[in-house]
């Protein structure tokens, strides 16, 4: 059958006389004049509706409804998005490599040709996620931490190996070759991609686009390729060349005007879109980067302004490809016939250059004057709660005392200066560090000019206690305090995509070290950038030996603190922080601060662009206002203010051709197949179609498809005894079903739960049921690792949900000091009558409980519910501990599909409604009935029964959104979903 819209295919030539077809967007303008003021973002959407117009998958109505979006319409429609190519890391690329095979096992006990289980775009995984900083400060440091690297995941990593020979369209980068997305931004992206076409047409041109398992893919954006970040289990079905179906967006247009001011950051920047855009609640929408300001920003700031898209809420944060692209792509060694098939594919259809305003339809339209951005922080514990540099210590003092509600830390004020001896630290201490008189305003001017030209601040508390030094056992003795900066990392692919930052932050430290200035030994630092391109221009420029000095010496390629691989501080320093309950920093350039994120025992964590991340390391602390008092103390005891280190724009831009050396980029990436490194080439796979599972604890056969049969069952209600081990149905499937009856509350939860609390994430703790379950198996503490080393591993990865130590279920009774206990337990709530009932038990010991009584449960929550990176062992924890619903306020986008993905509910509290409104305690018996239909975001009902007899009942809205996401859940999920078309014959 042709083609619905073959009249829209044209040809087009490139400057070299090269000529490609394409399915032509102005073509299709002649039909839908609307096309022409579509958000650049959606047009890109469009041309792959259009071209995958099939009549089936993507129908002809599905072309018209978008070629007709309307800025403010009521969004109804699902989008069928079929992507280019998807891309990995290995945390979240390890299981859905581990249910691809399971997928085959199954294709293989149902008498199947496994290899009709294959990746149908191109799939490129990056291992990024497991170096730690377990060694930092040394310049053995990157080579000692990727050996213990290698120690720690040599059966995933051989399990990776087992997928590049199975699979033929599944890369891998190696270990040591960088961060996802910067690899993405320098390396994977091509511009456009071809396909060859029958007869003698030539080949067919098609925009990159794609979606990758982590949620910080938007940083792609930058470079105008729309993507985004999806659970596992969705990038399965894309790979498996599925649409991607989400609801047809608003976009929000951002318009920049004016410019960047002098000593003002990429980070600063980011960091006040991201404040900007939380306040226009932007989730679940496109916004799209226009005006004249966005004009002047270099590519790498435009990918730092990407990559915080989930920060700020956005599904994406685009920008359109000009001038600025092209420069990026020539200086980061993308080959000429590349780069002209991509300027003149762009500019046939349209698409090329960043329109101004009046330009585009938008649903809503917030503006930035660039020169209002001033250095800033954010934090202590959320992305988005900015603070100007001059207001930090302010802003840290004042939350010290404030109560966890108002985001503070519940001490009492007068401890704030109180000082605690850590005996025998073990590392050499530099001289005490005298403090600076509160006001120094001559040298604050000079802060405050070249640093933010902003107006004089007083400084506004007495500057904490001097630091005490000793020599006990002959190791020197610390006082560490609160507000103390224990971690100071460059870190993260936001900020080390970006020469201009990094640059600055080399000539910082360069300053530093030539003003006499030290940063004390036991502040763990680090820079572990997001490419070798980093180290050869910091090498080239003779920075990196300076960085050395102050500590930040190459401590790997890859996330490490960024996900909360900052490795572990002394015992003496956890003892002395635990004992104390001190209020202790991290100051990092990554994009997430969320409790616990960085370091159980770390709860102030400050983001920052690398150069402050530097200047805080050498103030040792967070409550030394950096704009009016010296970073620290000299040559001669001579005070050295931020402005006297501060680098200028001149001195940066003098150095970024060293940056972007296309030679450079090429023969880095060429070592990704000719020299991955003799680490990886020591590691041996399985061989074969089919894998073989051999016993071990970090890979093991997910039980999504145990007994799975290709006729689809009908589902149940879920109640008592419904459900088989590991919350399965005996038939293999999840047993969801329209309605959830007879359950109980395992948790109730506060606002802005996030998908690290909720998932497993971070060091396993020895006493937990992971931890238990480990020794059980024979691995010993040493080797436990992290749990997200772990996720090819359900049976770890199920003990570790809703196990985080920050976590507070609003179930258990408040603490004798009136706080709330933290840490994923619950009281066990049924049946009624029977042993046991109110236990504290951890979740998990709880949920095997449920089960055994045949009893489904339930979560309740507040507003943001899953928000955070995208886990989806978040979701495939939770459904894998039996809970059957989640009841929220308002849920993240990710993670809410990826709940129904998994075959679990989630429900929403109508207007003016919540759990504590409606007096839960969590002893009710839930029922959730919703309409038998089952259709997108219709309604349920909601009955709680008190222990009186008492009924209280509520309408929920359903958040199943789409018919496609209808058909995942009455399939039992996504996966059983797509195996059973995909084996169907
Ligand atoms: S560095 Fe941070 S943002 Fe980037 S991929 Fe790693 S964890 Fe995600």
């Amino acid at each position: 059958m042709p083609h619905h819209f073959s009249s829209t295919v044209k040809s087009f030539t490139t400057a070299s006389g090269k000529t490609g077809q394409l399915y032509s967007l102005p073509a299709l303008a002649r039909k839908f004049p609307n096309v022409k003021r579509l958000p650049v973002s959606l047009r890109i959407v469009l041309e792959s509706v259009l071209r995958h117009c099939d009549g089936k998958k993507v129908t002809a109505e599905h072309v018209a409804e978008l070629a007709n979006w309307q800025p403010r319409a009521e969004r109804t429609a699902e989008i069928p998005f079929v992507v280019s190519r998807v891309v990995l890391q290995d945390f979240t690329g390890v299981p859905l490599l581990a249910d691809l095979a399971a997928m085959r096992s199954a294709a293989k006990r149902l008498g199947k040709d496994p290899a009709r289980i294959e990746p149908l775009v191109p799939v490129d995984l990056v291992v990024d996620h497991s170096v730690m900083v377990d060694h930092y400060g040394k310049k053995n440091s990157l080579d000692l931490n990727m050996k213990l690297e290698f120690q720690r995941n040599r059966e995933r990593y051989e399990f990776m190996k087992w997928g590049m020979q199975a699979f033929d369209t599944f890369g891998v980068v190696p270990p040591g070759f960088g961060i996802v997305h910067q690899v993405n931004l320098e390396y994977l992206a091509r511009g456009v991609h071809k396909a060859s076409q029958r007869g003698d047409k030539g080949s067919l041109y098609y925009p990159d686009t794609l979606v990758g398992t982590d949620s910080h893919t938007t940083m792609i954006n930058g470079i105008g390729v729309v993507g985004w970040g999806v659970g596992g289990i969705e990038a399965e079905a894309a790979m498996l060349g599925q649409p991607v179906y989400f609801l047809t967006p608003d976009v929000v247009g951002f318009e920049l005007k004016g410019r960047l001011r002098e000593g003002v950051t990429a980070t600063d920047l980011v960091l006040t879109v991201t404040e900007i855009l939380r306040q226009h609640k932007v989730v679940g929408k496109f916004v799209e980067f226009f005006g004249e300001g966005t004009r002047t920003l270099s590519l790498p700031d435009r990918a730092t302004i990407a990559n915080m898209a989930p920060e700020y809420g956005a599904t994406m944060g685009f920008f359109p490809v000009d001038e600025k692209t092209m420069e990026y792509f020539e200086g980061t060694g993308r080959t000429k016939a590349e780069r002209e098939a991509f300027e003149a594919y762009f500019r046939a259809q349209g698409l090329f250059g960043v329109p101004v305003s009046g330009e585009i339809d938008f649903s809503q339209v917030v503006t930035l004057d660039l020169g209002s951005v001033t250095p800033s922080l954010a934090g202590p514990k959320r992305p988005q709660d900015r603070i100007e540099l001059g207001k930090v210590a302010g802003q840290f003092e004042s939350l010290f005392s404030k109560p966890n509600a108002e985001n503070g830390f519940n001490q009492q004020a007068a401890v704030f200066q109180t000082r605690h001896l850590v005996r025998g630290f073990g590392a050499p201490a530099p001289a005490a560090v005298p403090q600076a008189p509160p006001t120094a305003l001559g040298a604050a001017r000079q802060v405050v000019e070249m640093v933010a030209n902003k107006p004089t601040l007083a400084a506004h508390h007495a500057p904490a206690a001097a630091s005490a030094t000793a020599a006990v056992r002959g190791k020197p003795d610390i006082t560490v305090g609160h507000g103390d900066v224990l971690i100071a990392a460059i870190t993260s692919c936001t900020n080390t995509s970006n020469p201009s930052v990094l640059l600055a932050a080399g000539l910082l430290a360069k300053k530093a070290v030539e003003a006499g200035l030290k940063v004390q030994p036991h502040i763990k630092t680090s820079l572990a950038p997001g490419s070798r391109i980093v180290t050869e221009y910091l090498t080239a420029t003779g920075l990196l030996p300076y960085l050395e000095k102050l500590g930040f010496a190459l401590a790997g390629y890859g996330c490490t603190t960024c996900i909360g691989n900052a490795g572990d501080l002394t015992p003496e320093l956890n003892a002395v922080i635990t004992q104390n309950d001190l209020v202790c920093a991290a100051v990092l350039s990554g994009n997430r601060n969320f409790e616990a994120r960085i370091h159980p025992n770390i709860k102030a964590n400050f983001l920052a662009s690398p150069p402050l991340v530097v200047a805080y390391a050498i103030a040792g602390t967070v409550t030394r206002d950096l704009m009016t008092q010296p970073v620290g103390q000299g040559k001669g005891g001579k005070d050295v203010y931020l402005g006297d280190i501060w680098p200028s724009s001149d001195e940066i831009h003098a150095l970024l051709k060293f940056a972007m050396n296309g030679k450079a980029f090429r023969a880095n990436y060429a070592k990704v197949t000719t020299e991955p490194g003799k680490l990886w080439d020591k590691i041996k796979g399985v061989s074969g179609q089919a894998y073989t599972w051999p016993s071990s604890t970090y890979i093991a056969e997910p039980p999504f498809f145990e007994n799975f049969a290709i006729k689809s069952v009908v589902n149940a209600p879920v109640s008592a005894g419904a459900t088989g081990q590991n919350g399965l149905s005996p038939s293999g499937e999840a047993a969801v079903a329209p309605s959830v009856r007879g359950a109980r509350t395992m948790a109730l939860f506060g606002d802005s739960i996030t998908t690290d609390h909720i998932s497993p994430a971070g060091s396993i703790k020895e006493s937990s049921p992971a931890g238990q379950w480990l020794l059980a198996h024979g691995v010993q503490k040493a080797d436990f690792n992290s749990y997200g080393a772990r996720r090819g591993n359900h049976d770890v990865m199920v003990r570790g949900t809703f196990a985080n130590v920050r976590i507070k279920n609003l179930m258990l009774p408040p603490k004798a000091d009136g706080g709330q206990e933290e840490g994923g337990y619950t009281l066990y709530q049924g049946p009624q009558g029977a042993a046991g009932v109110g236990d504290k038990l951890s979740i998990f010991d709880a949920a095997e409980r449920y089960r055994a009584a045949g009893i489904p449960t339930v979560v309740f929550a507040g507003e943001e519910y899953g928000t955070g990176s995208s886990r989806d062992w978040a979701a495939k924890g939770t459904a894998l501990l039996g809970i059957k619903a989640v009841v929220a306020r308002s849920f993240e986008r990710i993670h809410r599909s990826n709940l129904v993905g998994m075959g679990v509910l989630p429900l929403q509290f109508k207007a003016g409604d919540s759990w504590s409104s409606l007096g839960l305690k969590g002893d009710e018996v839930v029922d959730i009935i919703p309409d038998a239909r089952l259709t997108p975001q219709s309604e349920a009902e909601l009955v709680i029964t008190r222990a009186d007899g008492s009924q209280t009942r509520r309408t929920l809205l359903l958040r199943i959104d789409t018919p496609i996401e209808v058909d995942y859940y009455r399939a039992g999920g996504i996966l059983p979903y797509v195996l059973r078309q995909l084996l169907g014959d």
